[in-house]
This record gives C-alpha cells, sequence and structure tokens, in this order.
C-alpha cells in the first residue's frame, strides 16, 4: 500500500473511538496516536535510505515484523482493561492496532514475513507484475489501487460529513462518530 495508510488510520480511529469517549478519553490525541500508528512501520524508510542504502527490502527490518506489532497489540490491550484511567493505554491500543492493520495492508500486494524472524518466506495476497517504470507506477495502475482510492474517499467523507456538522452545532465537533450524524446527533 503506498497511500492509504493514513486515511486507514483516520478511518479506523473513528471507528474505534466511541467506545473510549465515554471513558474520558479525548478525541484529539487519539486521533494523532491513531495516525502515528498508520504510518510508524514505515518510519524505517529513513534507515532504508539513510543507514542501509537500499540494501535490504525494508518489510525486512523488525520494524515491518507482525510479531513485533501483534506483542504491542497484546501487551496495549492488557493495560487497556486494567488501567483504571484508560486514556493513555487507548492511545497505546489504537496505535498498535493501526500499526499491525498496517502490515495487513501491506500485505495485500506488498510482500511481508508473517513469521519471521522464524520464518523466511514472504506472504502477499496478491502480486503485481513489473511491467512498468518506476516501480511505483506498477502499483497505480493495478486494480488494487482501487481499494487505496476507496479508503481515501471513506476517509473523505467521515471527515467532511462531520466537518459540516459543526457549523450547524459546534458541541458535536468534539464527538466524532463511525459515521455521519445530522444535526440532531442522531446517525445517517
Ligand atoms: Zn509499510
Amino acid at each position: 500500500m503506498i497511500i492509504g495508510h493514513l486515511p486507514a488510520g483516520y478511518v479506523v480511529s473513528r471507528i474505534v473511538f466511541p467506545r473510549y469517549e465515554a471513558r474520558g478519553v479525548a478525541w484529539k490525541p487519539f486521533l494523532w496516536a491513531g495516525l502515528l500508528g498508520s504510518l510508524a512501520p514505515d518510519f524505517d524508510m529513513l534507515y532504508f535510505h539513510l543507514v542501509d542504502h537500499r540494501r535490504h527490502h525494508h518489510h525486512t527490518y523488525w520494524s515491518h515484523f507482525p510479531i513485533v506489532w501483534a506483542c504491542l497489540l497484546a501487551l496495549s490491550t492488557v493495560w487497556l482493561y486494567a488501567a483504571r484511567v484508560k486514556n493513555r493505554a487507548a492511545l497505546a491500543f489504537l496505535f498498535s492496532l493501526n500499526g499491525f492493520i498496517h502490515l495487513i495492508l501491506d500485505s495485500i500486494v506488498g510482500d511481508i514475513w508473517w513469521f519471521a524472524p522464524f520464518g523466511s518466506r514472504p506472504f502477499a495476497f496478491f502480486t503485481v507484475a513489473a511491467r512498468y517504470k518506476p516501480w511505483w507506477l506498477n502499483f497505480i495502475f493495478h486494480w488494487s489501487f482501487a481499494l487505496e482510492i476507496a479508503i481515501i474517499l471513506w476517509a473523505a467523507w467521515l471527515w467532511r460529513c462531520n466537518r459540516n456538522l459543526t457549523h450547524l452545532k459546534p458541541s458535536l465537533s468534539s464527538y466524532p462518530q463511525a459515521g455521519c450524524v445530522d444535526a440532531n446527533g442522531e446517525m445517517d
């Protein structure tokens, strides 16, 4: 996945948030944690370019190992259920959840070493044929790019419908739901 990670992080944050709002979790830090988690595995691109000088696929770094994100998700889930004050645990949980989802999305057409460091075989749901140069054109002309566009449109719809609502009823701007709400706060 090339451009869908950040909007996917936004969509997941919006879907999960209503569960935690009632427990005193604020939307803005929650969203920041979600967006950061959705991009976090790809921060290894800095190492890839600046230190490794593009010698290894960046999906072979520990930052793209599913076991790392599964452990973070498990630990943050335990923290979330154990904590009396949920704020920080909810942020850690969402960060880890979006990091793990990042790997699932990467795995649609990109190799992810799902059993690393114990196994050395990568897995991708679909293979993109290398027909064009530069390499990213192959992904843009592949059908899976429509999925990325769909995620972007979903995120834009969620963002826009509640943004419009702010003009009608400002108090609702602090209550972002998984879907659109009307001026009375009812779900469409
Ligand atoms: Zn990635």
